[in-house]
């Protein structure tokens, strides 16, 4: 005991649970301490905090994950192949489907948490030769993806630019088996605009700067990124710590492995080529200030396989039906622009797409058996930034969506747990969002539907237009703010084409100007609550990524940088609730199935009632009235220690 209070002053606890008061102060010390010391992961009972070390640790190699194989939660410190393990172990003895959500901002480390739990079963699941190859596919799907799918920003020089829900399959013997891959929201704006000091897609620059001369030659590119429109807006083009010619090698690499043979891949770069050489397609005006495309232009002829005289209609024109007839109505060169942007992010887009089914079908596992499955959500935080458009409204809404699904999944059902089972137990207070999520996606009220409406309205529909009706139907919304209302209720003015949201993490101001894209974000929301029925029906696990700093600088602790997103992601909330209540608990059936060959009365047979067998057990080990308690299904163990010793004794018999 005086061992473990020495080692508690110098390395913190590792658990939350176990701190002495659960202030915000106490929180954030206890967190310092661990991470002055290089210890990254604390514990709130099951769920994993995490802060970004900005340094390579010597935590994720073979020894640690033998380590952590097979072994009771609380029994080591707390790693991220601790909860993988866990959840693994719980799917394997309760055969249900599981999730792990990584949550928490640009930067903060959850691509790198998802890679290593990936990881972590590709390792350490029985194997095959056979099951081998599926792994490497799948271990291969990152690479690829990264390079189509993240960029360099200013948060974070490889940020994933979209959503990915990865669903791994294991067998009825825990093997890995196949895995499946759903994406969401790719920003495809970044294709034809980078803010300063940020790049496009990986794939881009790797392309030109890795790419083999016949390749290039054949594809019309030079390897000279500053030749590209599309790529030198952020004038940023080569970052030191990115390389991208090693970068190009994995991919290509990666994609044999993921089987995509070498025509598909030909084709692949061809349309990655054909991005850029549209980027460059230039526009003049005639003297009534149509555009026409500019005589120079010997862009077209790259793109691959399009009839180069159709392509300049269309980038020229737009087709309007009228009655039988069609007419071409000239575009002015602005419009020019944006037809051009328009179809390049479309062309991304499509092979983005493209792409996922292929991995897909090369992960997939056809065989009927009954699987089991770990999904693993790796999913853009919450986003805060100067001007704040539609994207943002869609990630900071799906943000919100995944917190409600949080309070839902966590909070709300260990109250509604508590008293379903007939266990005593204060209620705590905690702020429910679901009023923000029914502000957005709410039937014929939400701001969704009434984008959706102005949008089919005929007549001379405005983003000012938009934005009046919000006005008139959001108007005395607790979560929501116009210019109007700004001074008065926050002190802060709005321009005229704003309005701001009151999000649980925080206060953005959008800017509906340009905004209006209704097919994308019902498409997205109509996604989301597809995301939500998925995850509903599984066990969660959650893991909380922290940044350190915004410098991206190891051994740097911002302590108000920290304290912030500690309370956005709710964790003092959590911890709260968790004290409240018990560590552990199960189903009786469950319970008496793994412990009974402990008590003579229970083994090899118990005849009654579960509930009956459990307490004959627990009275024949010797547990305290305090240390559990008995509910309608389930017996709950309040200190994780308890269930040690008979985990131990377990492991004895
Ligand atoms: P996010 O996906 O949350 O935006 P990433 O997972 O891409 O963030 O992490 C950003 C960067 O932080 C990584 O490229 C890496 O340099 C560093 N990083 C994140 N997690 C770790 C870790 N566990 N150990 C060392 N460095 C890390
Ligand atoms: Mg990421």
């Amino acid at each position: 005991m005086e061992g473990a209070l020495t080692a508690r002053d110098r390395v913190g606890i590792q658990d939350f649970v176990l701190l002495d008061e659960t202030t915000e102060a106490a929180f954030l010390s206890n967190l310092k301490k661990r991470f002055s010391k290089d210890l990254i992961y604390t514990y709130i009972g099951t769920l994993l905090v995490s802060v970004n070390p900005y340094k390579e640790l010597d935590i994720y190699n073979m020894k640690q994950m033998d380590l952590y194989m097979g072994v009771n939660f609380f029994e080591l410190p707390p790693h991220i192949y601790a909860l993988a393990d866990n959840a693994y172990h719980t799917m394997l003895t309760e055969f249900n489907n599981h999730f792990i959500l990584i949550s928490g901002e640009s930067g903060a480390g959850k691509t790198e948490a998802s890679k290593k739990i990936l990881q972590y079963y590709a390792v350490s699941c029985p194997s095959t030769t056979l099951l081998n190859t599926v792994r490497d596919k799948m271990l291969m799907s990152n690479p690829v993806l990264e390079a189509f799918g993240n960029a360099k920003t200013l948060k974070n020089y490889n940020s994933s630019r979209f959503g990915k829900y990865m669903d791994i399959q294991f067998d009825s013997q825990g093997d890995a088996v196949g895995g499946h891959i759903l994406n969401y929201m790719l920003e495809k704006s970044r294709v034809v605009h980078q803010n300063h000091g940020e790049r496009n897609f990986h794939i881009f620059y790797q392309l030109v700067e890795g790419g083999e001369e016949d390749l290039l030659h054949q594809l019309g590119l030079e390897r000279d990124c500053q030749q590209y429109n599309y790529l030198t807006q952020g004038e940023c083009a080569i970052v030191s710590s990115i390389n991208d010619r090693n970068d190009w090698k994995t991919v290509k690499n990666a994609l044999q492995i993921i089987n995509i043979d070498e025509i598909n891949t030909n084709h692949l770069f061809g349309t990655v080529a054909s991005v850029l050489h549209l980027g460059n397609v230039q526009f003049d005006s005639d003297s009534k200030g149509h555009a026409l495309l500019n005589s120079n232009n010997s862009e077209l002829r790259w793109l691959l396989g399009v009839d180069a005289h159709r392509l300049q209609e269309g980038l020229t024109y737009r087709k309007i039906e009228a009655q039988k007839d069609q007419v071409l109505s000239p575009f002015t060169i602005d419009h020019a622009i944006y037809a051009r942007d328009a179809l390049a992010k479309a062309i991304y887009g499509q092979t983005f797409t493209w792409l996922v089914n292929r991995i897909n079908e090369s992960i997939e596992n056809k065989d009927s058996s009954r699987k089991t499955v770990i999904g693993l959500l790796d999913i853009y935080g919450f986003e805060v930034f100067y001007v704040n458009s539609f994207e943002q409204f869609c990630i900071n809404y799906c943000n919100e969506k995944l917190q409600q699904l949080f309070i839902q999944l966590t909070l709300k059902a260990e109250q509604e747990e508590y008293q379903a089972e007939d266990i005593e137990w204060e209620p705590v207070q905690f702020f429910n969002n679901k009023i923000i999520c029914d502000l957005v996606e709410e039937k014929h009220r939400g701001i969704i539907s009434i984008l959706d409406e102005e949008c089919l309205r005929p007549g001379d529909v405005t983003d000012l237009t938009f934005l009046e009706r919000l006005e008139e139907k959001m108007g005395n919304h607790p979560h929501f703010v116009t210019h109007k209302l700004a001074d008065k209720m926050t002190r802060k003015t709005l321009e005229r084409g704003d309005f701001r949201l009151l999000h649980y993490a925080g206060e953005v101001t959008y800017c509906v100007v340009g905004k209006r894209n209704h097919n994308v974000v019902t498409q997205f929301k109509s996604s989301l609550l597809k995301l939500t029925e998925i995850l509903m029906a599984k066990e969660a696990w959650y893991i909380r990524c922290l940044k350190s700093n915004e410098s991206k600088q190891p051994g740097q602790f911002d302590e108000a940088l920290i304290r912030h997103q500690v309370k956005y992601l709710g964790l003092m909330e959590h911890l709260r609730v968790r004290r409240a209540g018990f560590a552990y608990r199960r189903k009786y059936e469950v319970f008496l199935k793994r412990y009974k060959p402990l008590c003579p009365a229970t083994w090899p047979h118990w005849r009654g009632v579960p509930a009956d067998g459990v307490e004959v057990l627990v009275q024949h080990l010797g547990y305290l009235p305090h240390e559990y308690k008995m509910g309608r299904t389930k017996i709950f163990i309040r200190h994780p220690r308890t269930l040690f010793a008979t985990e131990d004794a377990f492991e004895k018999c």
